[in-house]
C-alpha cells in the first residue's frame, strides 16, 4: 500500500510543460487541456511567447507561466503573413526554447513527463530530443484540416501538384476522406502556396512526436480520425470538446457581459448571434450588406465587432440604424451567449473553437468562413453534419435576410436544430464516463504516466 502511494506521490509531481501558439484560438484549448491535465494530478508549466500572453488566475490554480524570450518582433507577423511568420519564428525561436527547457529541468529537478506543443511551435521538439523529454503534438484545428494538411503535403511530395488547379481535379474527392475534395485542400486567404508547402514541410519533417491531441470527438470525424491513425502511425487522441471537460477563461479580450442582459429580453431562439472569431477581417462593404440583410429580416441579432475587425469603420449612421434591432459588442462571452435560450441561430467564420461551441449547445450555424482551414469546417457543418448552411460568393443584403429566415423562422431551420440538438447529445455523452473523448483523456494521461 505505502508502495502505491510513493508512487501516487512520484506522479502526481509530474510536470507538462504546455506550449502554444499564442492566438485565441490555440490559447483557449491549451488552456483547458492543461486545466484538464491539472485535474488529474499533473503540474502544469505554460511556455508561451512574448505576445498575447494568457495570465495566471484562478482558473489555472498552480500553473506556472514562463515566457520564452522572443528574437522576432510582433510588428513582423504584418509585413511577412501568419505563414513565413511561423517558419521564421521556429528558426530563430529554437536556441531560447533550449534555454527555457534547461532552466525548467534546473528547476524542477529533470521532473518533466512530456512537452506538449502547438503543431506550429515544432521547434520545441530540438529541445525535447535535445533532453530526452518525450513530446506530443496538440492540434487545435479539426482533424479533418489537420489531415488535409497532411494531404497537401503528401500531393506536393509526390509531385502530384501541378493538377490540383484544374478544375475537374478539384472536384474530385480525396480518396478514403469523402466528402473532402480536392478543392478543400487549397488554403484560402494565407497568401501564396509555396511559404504554406514549406510550412508542411518542415512541420512533417520535424516531427519526432510520440503522440498527437485533437480537440474534437469520434463522433464527429470519424473517418479523418481512421485516415490520421493508419498514416501517422503513432496515438491519436480525440478527447474533445476540452470546454466541456475543463471550462476555463484564457479570453484575451474583455467579455462584455451587458450582451447577456439585453439576451434575457428577447424571445426564445429569435436571435442571430454573429461572431468571425478573434482575427479575420471583413471589407466594409460586406459588412454593410451584412447589416442591411440583418435589419431586414427583422429579427433581433447580437453582433460581435471586434475593434480592427471591419477594414474601415462603420458608418455612424448605420450602427444607428442597426441597433435598433441588434445590439453590438466588442467581444462577447460566446459560450454563455450559444447556450442562452433566446439565440435561434449563429453566423460563424467556422473557426474551430467556434464550432465546437455551437455544437455542444445545439446552435445551427450560419457559414462564413474565411481563412484556409474554415472552408472545409463549413463544408463538415453544411454537408457532413446538415447543421448549417453556407454563404458563398459575394456577400448581398437579399442573399442575408434570406439565410436568417431559413434559419430562425422556416422549417428547414427547424430541422437544423434537431440534427444540432442530436449531435448535442453526442458530443455531450462522448466525455462522460465511457464515452469515447474520456477514453482518449484516460489512454492519454496512462501514457504520460510512463515512464
Ligand atoms: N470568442 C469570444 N468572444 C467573442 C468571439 C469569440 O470569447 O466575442 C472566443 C470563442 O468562444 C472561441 C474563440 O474566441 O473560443 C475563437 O476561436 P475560433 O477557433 O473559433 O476562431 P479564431 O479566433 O481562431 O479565428
Amino acid at each position: 500500500n505505502s508502495e502505491v502511494k510513493q508512487m501516487e506521490k512520484k506522479q502526481a509531481k509530474r510536470r507538462i510543460v504546455l506550449v502554444p501558439v499564442t492566438l485565441q484560438g490555440h490559447l483557449t484549448p491549451f488552456m483547458q487541456l492543461g486545466k484538464a491535465l491539472s485535474l488529474k494530478g499533473f503540474s502544469i508549466t505554460v511556455a508561451q511567447g512574448q505576445f498575447n500572453r494568457v495570465s495566471p488566475s484562478q482558473d489555472f490554480p498552480g500553473f506556472q507561466f514562463v515566457t520564452i524570450p522572443e528574437s522576432l518582433p510582433e510588428s513582423e507577423l504584418k509585413r511577412l503573413g501568419s505563414v513565413e511568420f511561423t517558419i521564421k519564428r521556429n528558426k530563430i525561436n529554437e536556441a531560447s526554447f533550449k534555454d527555457c527547457i534547461a532552466q525548467l529541468l534546473m528547476q524542477h529537478g529533470n521532473d518533466i513527463a512530456c512537452i506538449i506543443y502547438d503543431e506550429f511551435m515544432y521547434s520545441c521538439e530540438a529541445a525535447a530530443r535535445e533532453f530526452k523529454i518525450p513530446c506530443v503534438i496538440f492540434t487545435t484545428t479539426s482533424a479533418t484540416s489537420y489531415v488535409s494538411r497532411c494531404v497537401l503535403n503528401k500531393l506536393n511530395a509526390e509531385k502530384f501538384f501541378s493538377d490540383i488547379e484544374d478544375s475537374e481535379v478539384q472536384e474530385k474527392v480525396v480518396e478514403n476522406l469523402y466528402p473532402l475534395r480536392y478543392k478543400h485542400l487549397l488554403p484560402s486567404g494565407l497568401g501564396p502556396l509555396e511559404p504554406l508547402l514549406e510550412l508542411r514541410r518542415e512541420v512533417v519533417n520535424k516531427r519526432t512526436a510520440s503522440a498527437i491531441i485533437v480537440n474534437t470527438s469520434s463522433c464527429l470525424e470519424n473517418s479523418s480520425l481512421s485516415w490520421m491513425q493508419q498514416e501517422l502511425k503513432i496515438p491519436v487522441h480525440p478527447l474533445g470538446p476540452l470546454h466541456i471537460t475543463a471550462s476555463a477563461s484564457s479570453s484575451l479580450l474583455k467579455q462584455d457581459m451587458s450582451c447577456i442582459e439585453w439576451l434575457n429580453k428577447q424571445k426564445p431562439r429569435s436571435v442571430i448571434y454573429i461572431s468571425m472569431g478573434s482575427l479575420a477581417r471583413m471589407e466594409t462593404k460586406e459588412a454593410l450588406e451584412m447589416a442591411w440583410g440583418l435589419s431586414n429580416s427583422n429579427q433581433p441579432f447580437l453582433w460581435v465587432i471586434r475593434s480592427g475587425s471591419i477594414v474601415e469603420s462603420f458608418p455612424d449612421e448605420l450602427s444607428k440604424m442597426v441597433s435598433k434591432r441588434g445590439y453590438i459588442v466588442k467581444w462577447a462571452p460566446q459560450i454563455e451567449v450559444l447556450a442562452h435560450p433566446a439565440v435561434g441561430g449563429f453566423w460563424s467564420h467556422c473557426g474551430w473553437n467556434s464550432t465546437l461551441e455551437s455544437i455542444a449547445e445545439g446552435v445551427p450555424m450560419i457559414c462564413r468562413p474565411f481563412h484556409g482551414e474554415q472552408k472545409v469546417n463549413a463544408m463538415y457543418i453544411e454537408s457532413v453534419w446538415s447543421v448549417g448552411i453556407q454563404l458563398e460568393g459575394e456577400v448581398e443584403r437579399g442573399q442575408v435576410e434570406r439565410a436568417v429566415k431559413r434559419l430562425i423562422v422556416d422549417e428547414e431551420g427547424a430541422c437544423m436544430r434537431e440534427r444540432a440538438l442530436v449531435l448535442k447529445e453526442k458530443v455531450k455523452a462522448s466525455v462522460r464516463a465511457g464515452g469515447s473523448s474520456y477514453n482518449a483523456l484516460d489512454e492519454l494521461i496512462k501514457y504520460l504516466k510512463t515512464d
